[in-house]
């Protein structure tokens, strides 16, 4: 998809059913270091960085993973900020939104 230009350097860290059950959105982290979701709430997020209900309760759901996966892209100091950013835009995200 053209959501992801770097697409050849993205890993796929999730696939979670939307909340209609019509299929499912795919939590991914890019070779920009970004955490995206497919879905069309993650695109419209005003958040830096974006945010969405999917991607905030996988972000929760997986600290430790965040953690990891931004430690070894960034060494642990630089990766922790950047981890904590994100777990501070997941935890600030309110869920009854659409
Ligand atoms: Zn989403």
């Amino acid at each position: 998809m053209s959501l992801f230009p770097n697409q050849t350097q993205t890993q796929t860290l999730a696939s979670v059913p939307s909340s209609r059950g019509l299929g499912f959105y795919d939590i991914k982290l890019g070779r920009d270091d970004v955490f995206y979701c497919s879905c069309p709430g993650w695109m419209h997020s005003k958040k830096r960085p974006k945010m969405c209900r999917h991607l905030a309760s996988w972000v929760v759901g997986n600290l430790g993973e965040v953690f990891d996966l931004m430690e070894q892209r960034h060494g642990k100091d630089k990766g922790d900020k950047r981890s904590d950013a994100l777990v501070n835009s997941a935890n600030g995200y309110d869920g009854k939104r659409k």
